[in-house]
Order: structure tokens, then sequence, then C-alpha cells
């Protein structure tokens, strides 16, 4: 046999294993807020990759990262998942954390999103090794934490350390579920901002004594809507963003508070309200540059507030670039056969309209060969009774396999048998 069938036999054969490894990751409730359970979970992998033959790390204890050597450092590829999972919240039909295999699928909080990912990433290495085919460079597996809070203590911090880096890594996978039969070369950028309004306390029954927060943040909301919304939505990307709607830059108030809200009480204070504060969302696209972006919203908003009158001020919450992986690349490329040799049909390149840890790879590592590839279905993560099908396990496990063979295995034709 050849290396490939060599290598899909071991996965075929390892499929129990690699169940039996999803489900128990899925029982370590790596539950994030608050960020539960993480150190269990990063001796659980590193476990198996020292008895896989990796040399394994700890990143300071909640991270790990395991290397195995091929005939040389270089080429190396990384495959990197998330351990951190999305508390289980309600409407559950099963234990989240039980790892119920059920009708050929696995369910529980991770099983998509994304410790069927991790489980794909360690074994597709391992059936490279249990296949004996020899590595012409090396290839390392991490799981890493708060993904589900930005990444910053998880992959952001590798990137920090140099463990993640142009200087040693050429490839970074990422096995979230985008399903076995499509590939995400990036995602779009997001600016989170708090717009505070300010007014002057008075008694609600004579409100014109006052001036209202509440009113002056109504009045920039609604040109935010009325404005900018329809303005931002003319804009449309090259980008492949799935779904389809979110192929335009998008506008959403995620949060708004004001005045005195007395949580506890049946009513409010009988107040003007003096403060009132929102949070948005706006999601631009790789097209857009992040400084046209925010003086955008700036201009519009001084422009209404000097119109009404509105004391206000923005505070700059998160900003994340876009990224995207050129379809041409040397990974995207190899992956496409890699997928196509495994399901018989050429994969959909797709971006996502969040984002995730590619940020990190591209904007701090400075590797510009990265992806995400992995078992499961997108519109599951963070829902109740999350679940991944076992033959998508198993053919993004092969996947990954073949795409360890043809970017830092031995010279083999991917396409054909
Ligand atoms: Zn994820």
């Amino acid at each position: 046999m050849n290396p490939i069938d060599r290598v899909l036999a071991e996965v075929d054969r390892a499929r129990d294993e690699i169940v039996d490894f999803t489900r128990d990751l899925i029982r370590i409730p790596t539950v994030n807020p608050p960020g539960e359970a993480y150190d269990v979970c990063a001796r659980a992998i590193g476990a198996r990759l020292e008895q896989f033959g990796f040399a394994v790390e700890y990143f300071p204890g909640v991270n790990v990262v395991g290397l195995r050597r091929g005939a040389s450092d270089r080429p190396l590829l990384h495959l990197n998942g998330h351990t951190d999972v999305v508390p289980p919240g309600s409407g559950w039909s099963v234990d989240p954390f039980a790892a119920t295999v059920r009708d050929g699928r696995i369910y529980g909080r991770g099983a998509c999103d994304m410790k069927s990912g991790i489980a794909s990433a360690v074994y597709a290495a391992e059936a490279v090794r249990r296949a004996g085919v020899a590595l012409r460079g090396s290839v390392e597996v991490s799981g890493t934490v708060d993904e589900e809070s930005g990444g910053f203590a998880g992959v952001a911090s590798l990137c920090e350390r140099g463990r993640l880096s142009s200087a040693r890594t050429d490839f970074v996978i990422i096995p979230e579920p985008f399903g076995p039969r499509q590939i995400c070369i990036g995602h779009r950028g997001v600016y989170w901002f708090e717009l505070r309004t300010f007014g002057r306390t008075a008694h609600g029954s004579m409100p014109f004594l006052g001036a209202s927060a509440i009113d002056a943040q109504t009045r920039l909301l609604h040109a935010l809507e009325t404005r900018l919304r329809p303005a931002i939505a003319e804009r449309l990307t090259a980008m492949p963003v799935v779904p389809p709607a979110a192929r335009r830059a998008t506008l959403n108030v995620n949060a708004v508070k004001g005045g005195q809200f007395a949580e506890a009480l049946a009513h409010q204070t009988p107040c003007v309200a003096d403060r009132a504060s929102a949070i948005v969302d706006r999601r631009f696209l790789v097209e857009e540059r992040f400084e046209g972006v925010r003086a955008e919203v700036a201009e519009m908003l001084a422009d209404v507030a000097a119109e009404f009158e509105c004391q206000y001020e923005i505070e700059d919450l998160i900003v994340v670039h876009p990224v995207m992986t050129r379809a041409e690349s040397h990974i995207v490329r190899t992956l496409q056969s890699a997928v196509q040799r495994v399901t018989g049909a050429a994969p959909e390149l797709v971006a996502s309209p969040g984002s995730y840890d590619h940020k990190h790879v591209t904007r701090i590592a400075g590797i510009e060969q990265c992806v995400a590839y992995g078992p499961g279905l997108l519109e599951l993560a963070h829902q109740p009774d999350e679940w991944c099908a076992i033959d998508d396990l198993v053919e993004a496990t092969k996947a990954l396999a073949l795409a360890i063979l043809g970017l830092v295995g031995p010279d083999v034709n991917l396409f054909h048998a």
C-alpha cells in the first residue's frame, strides 16, 4: 500500500479511539467564562500526545503544545484547537458533559466547538505515525484556552512567546467546526466600542429641569441605525463569507443601559437619567480600513451630537483586523487536495462572519498560511444539544492526516490513488 492508503486505513482502525478521546475531552467541563478545569484538559491532551511520541510542554499549565520532529525542524505544521467551551445554557435534552453517543453522533458542550477538532488533530498526526510514514518536516499539536473570550491567554500568548512564530512555523490549521467539506480562509474585522452619553439629573416629574442622557443616547443610536447602517450595508466583500448575508458590513447594538435602573425594585427611580451607555458591534470587511471605519462612526456621532447638543464619549473596546489566507497559497491548495482525496468532492472555500484565533496567528506571529478546517457543524456551536457526527469526525481526521503528509511529509500525490 502507498503511504496515503496506509494513513487512511490507520484512521479507520482508530475510529473508536478517536470517539473515546473526544468523549474524554467533553467530560472535562472547561467552561469559559469563568475558565474552569483548563489544567485538567491540558494534561489530558498532553498525556495523549506524549503517548504518541510528542515532546510536550505546558504554558504555563493551561496551554499545551506537543512537537514531533521529523527529519528536520522545517517545514513545521502546527495544529491548534481551543480547549474552552461556552457555558451550556438551558434547553438540553442530555447532560451537556456526559458525552452521550446516540445515532452516530456525540452530544455535549464542545462536541463540535471544538473538542472533536482537537481529537481529529491528535489522531491525524498519530495515524501518520502508525502508518510508519517518515516526516520530512515536523508537526505540532496544541490545545489553548480562552478562545471564546478573545484568545489572549491562549493562542495570543503562544504567539507572544514566539512558540508560534513565522521564524519557526510555516503552516497553521485550526480545526474549528466548519465541517469536513469546507475550508475557512479567514474572518471579517471587529470594532466594538462603548458609546456613553451624559446628562443632568432632575425629578422625573419635571424633566425640563434636567437633561436626559437616555434622550441623547436615543438620538445617537437612531443616527447609527438610520444613517450608518444603510450606508455600510451597501459594501459587499469579495471574501466568501458564510452565510452570504454576512458578506456585507454589519452593525449591531449589543447592549444598552441607562438611568438609575433599580434591578431589585419593580420600578425605576423617578429621575432624569444622567448616564446612559451602549455597546456597539461594527463588523468590517477586508476591503475596509479600520481607521476609516472608526472615523466614519466618530464623524457621524459628532454631527448628530452637535445638532442635538448631546454630551457623549466613545471608548474603543475591541479591534480585530480582518484576515484572509490567499486561495492560491500552498496550505489551501494542499488541504483542498486532501479533502478531495477523502470525500471525492472539491471543498468549498469559506470565510467566517465572526473572528477566531486566526487573527493572532497572522497579526502577532506573522504566519500567513493559516486556515480553519475541522469536524462539526458551525450552526450547532454554542447551541443546546450540540453534537458532532462520528462520520464527520473520521472524515476530517483523514483529511487532516493527508494534509500532514502533503505539507510536511514525503512527496506524495494526493490527487490520485
Ligand atoms: Zn471554536
